[in-house]
């Protein structure tokens, strides 16, 4: 698809913000892996949409029975969780990737679960919402890949302090680690230009990154497929899909950088 002549220019303008500026960060949501494939959770054609908002207290739920938590978990694999085992990053992610090596990009804070930003070889990346491909101690908050944790007893405990595990996907109630927390406060905080990507940004706490950028005079850039929330905030809005108009962005960088 060839974007329209409004959009290529707002590809541009995006650019000579990014080129001028000291320290760029980017914030991703679903949108950015819906061209891979996964489906978003809200909005047309999202899995909560059709199937209903899932309970808002997984957590409190988990501490009350962790071992049916496992249980379920290792008998039958959440939908989400099996739909996502197959799954690419797409051009996208793999720009913003690209965007990371030649040293513009300082850091990405995400709030998708399904890995795709590593697959696709970015480096600094802040999982605000975890990664479902790990597991994590809810006491000391060491992390392990799903395949390298070998389950033994159910519910499974820490090898490091004997806390329980679960994955490392932040459920509903469940506090975001806050180390994590943190350093996306502390991105947010040093960024003079922050790229927003494949999400509205209305959930806390990822909602209330760009805001601190825009208190900070820092530039904001939109890329999404349509407007949202964060469009009048924004500096320069891109309406395209990012696996369109995240590579053309990063060619145009390239060419200013
Ligand atoms: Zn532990």
């Amino acid at each position: 698809m060839v974007l329209p002549e409004d959009t290529l220019q707002s590809i541009r303008d995006a650019a000579a913000i990014i080129a001028s500026s000291e320290y760029v960060t980017c914030l991703t949501g679903a949108g950015i892996s819906v061209e891979s494939g996964i489906r978003p959770f809200r909005g047309p054609g999202g899995l909560w949409t059709e199937k209903g908002e899932p309970s808002m207290d997984g957590y409190r739920r988990f501490l009350r029975d962790p071992k049916g938590y496992w249980e379920r978990r290792l008998e039958n694999k959440s939908e989400f969780g099996l739909s996502l085992s197959d799954k690419e990053p797409n051009p996208g992610h793999l720009s913003l990737a690209r965007l990371e090596e030649i040293g513009v990009l300082k850091s990405l804070v995400t709030q998708n679960i399904d890995n795709l930003h590593y697959a696709a070889g970015s480096v600094n990346i802040l999982e605000i919402h975890g990664n479902s491909k790990w597991y994590r101690c809810i006491d000391c908050m060491s992390r392990w890949p799903n395949e390298e944790f070998e389950v033994k007893d159910i519910p499974p405990t820490c090898p490091q302090c004997g806390g329980l595990v679960k994955t490392d996907t932040v459920m509903f109630g469940e506090p975001i680690p806050r180390k994590i927390l943190e350093r996306c406060f502390e991105e947010s905080e040093r960024s003079d230009c922050m790229i927003v990507a494949g999400t509205s940004a209305t959930v806390t706490p990822a909602a209330s990154l760009p805001l601190i950028v825009k208190r900070n005079a820092g530039r904001l850039i939109e890329v999404n497929i349509r407007e949202s929330e964060i469009t009048y905030s924004c500096d320069v809005n891109v309406f395209a899909p990012s696996g369109e108009s995240l590579p053309i962005l990063v060619e145009e960088v390239e060419k200013l950088a």
